[in-house]
């Protein structure tokens, strides 16, 4: 098993009668600015190199940005503030990202997300959380032998993510370290790093600066060896 079978096998997954039904039926009948595109309706898989020694770790697809172009973080207004954050620190080719076949490339870093299907109100329910986490996981343990960071957009992925590190074989402290932005933690030979995550509500408000971000990416990309 190889990170591109992985990533073809969780396209096809329909484990999740909520979220399969919800995914579909934003593909066909769409945003009206999108009424031309061919939506990808299906579950997102991780974008990125395998050797990756930096992994971002966000929430869910959107249903108008990555269940529309089946790229993480692509085509919304969240990809816009990360992409833009990448770019200006050397992680990714371009600024912007708008479709699959863009041309973007990450350089030492793969982004993926904790539930791959875009949930009604950007809401998984702690079962789909768990339900979908055993693909995290299988990412993660083929990711391990090169992955030295990992930056967690907000407290969902956090909680999500944290069982999965224990689950592929990194020691996670008990009591389980809390969220928080720019909190530190080593999982033995691998530095989780906390942000707040990059939606419009924290950016639009300004719980989320540029400069909050870029400090976080930037030190996590430090311990990664980027
Ligand atoms: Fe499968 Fe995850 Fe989508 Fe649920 S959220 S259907 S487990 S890919």
């Amino acid at each position: 098993m190889n990170l591109s079978d992985l990533d073809h096998r969780i396209t096809g997954c329909r484990a999740c009668p909520r979220l399969v039904a919800w995914r579909e039926e934003v593909a066909r009948t769409k945003r009206a600015a999108f009424a031309d595109w061919t939506y990808w309706g299906r579950p997102v898989p991780g974008f990125g190199p395998a050797d990756a020694s930096l992994l971002i770790i966000g929430l869910a697809p959107a249903a108008h940005g990555a269940n529309r172009t089946g790229r993480m973080f692509t085509g919304d207004r969240s990809g816009d503030v990360l992409y833009e954050a990448l770019y200006d620190i050397g992680l990714a080719s371009q600024p912007t990202a708008v479709s699959a076949d863009d041309g973007l490339e990450l350089y030492g870093l793969r982004i993926t997300s904790p539930v791959r299907c875009a949930p009604p109100a950007n809401k998984p329910t702690p079962e789909e959380r768990d339900t979908c986490r055993s693909w995290l996981v299988e990412e993660l343990t083929l990711l391990r032998p090169t992955l030295r960071a990992v930056v967690v957009l907000g407290a969902f992925g956090w909680q999500a993510a944290l069982p999965a590190f224990a689950a592929a074989g990194w020691q996670v402290p008990r009591p389980r370290p809390a969220f928080g932005h720019g909190t530190q933690v080593s999982l033995g030979g691998l530095d989780l790093f906390g942000c707040f995550h990059v939606s419009q509500r924290n950016t639009f408000t300004g719980k989320l600066t540029p400069a909050m971000l870029r400090g976080v990416l930037r030190t996590a990309a430090g311990a990664a060896g980027l």
